[in-house]
């Protein structure tokens, strides 16, 4: 499904990202872990045309997608969910998930399938729905990352990244947040990218990580595996 291969990223003179490898097999739930400036985001940004990737390799269903625009990236299947959800806060929940749906919107003939896809995802989110008239700013943190992660799939995604979905959320918010990433990928097949500080909480629902550390793949391996992983415990696992 998606295969990159020796890419690298740049802000300046700071290489963040350096010769990265890995990919994703359709269905699949990946985490990608590693510390506060490891190149998590920067990695999904490059993956979704945000930044440039010098040199190397993206394949979105063996197209190559380096170098093309952000909105072409999204037309082929990839859609990101943003660090710190970003939902627009004066417009409605409703009004949110149709602009996750704009680029179908665009290519125009899709009016039926957008409004089914906004009453499933109210199904999905029952929550949003309650709220569907309500500006997307008032609502809780957990409610503005389910509306995040609803906008990204009205755009029928075959590709989910999610940056750090639990991102200031409580325990129990995040729980659901977690079922909801699995059924995702249950009921509706997506393949997920999943960058999390959380690591415990990201391998036990993924089926393999990457572990990154500044800007390089240093280790990756069937999530159950990376679990037991005793360097990955003492740096990322913290205590039980
Ligand atoms: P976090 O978990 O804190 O979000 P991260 O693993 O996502 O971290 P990145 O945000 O990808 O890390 O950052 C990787 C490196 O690139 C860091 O050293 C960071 O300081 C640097 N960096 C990120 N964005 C920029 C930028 N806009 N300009 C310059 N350097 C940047």
């Amino acid at each position: 499904m998606l295969k990159i291969k020796n890419i690298n990223a740049y802000y300046g003179k700071v290489h963040a990202l350096k010769n990265v490898s890995l990919h994703l097999n359709r269905g699949e739930i990946v985490t990608l872990i590693g510390a506060n400036g490891a190149g998590k985001t920067t990695l999904l940004n490059t993956l979704s045309g945000i930044i440039p990737a010098a040199g190397g390799e993206i394949l979105l269903e063996g197209k190559g997608i380096v170098g093309l625009a952000a909105d072409r990236v999204v037309s082929l299947g990839l859609s990101q969910v943003p660090e710190g959800r970003q939902v627009f806060n004066p417009l409605t929940v409703e009004e949110n998930l149709e602009l996750g749906a704009y680029l179908r919107y665009r290519s125009g003939g899709q009016k039926e399938e957008i409004a089914g896809d906004l009453e499933r995802m109210f199904q999905v989110f029952p929550r949003l729905k309650e709220r569907r008239r309500q500006a997307a700013g008032t609502l809780s943190g957990g409610e503005q990352q389910m509306l995040a992660i609803g906008r990204a799939l009205m755009a029928r995604p075959k590709l989910l990244l999610l940056d750090e979905p639990s991102m200031g959320l409580a325990p129990l918010v995040v729980q659901d947040i977690f079922k909801v990433i699995q059924r995702l990928r249950s009921e509706e097949g997506t393949t997920i990218l999943l960058v999390e500080q959380n690591a415990r909480a990201a391998l036990k629902i993924a089926d393999r990580g990457y572990v990154l550390e500044t800007g390089k793949v240093i280790l990756e391996g069937k999530a159950a595996e990376l679990l037991e992983n005793k360097d990955v415990q003492r740096a990322y696992l913290g205590r039980d």
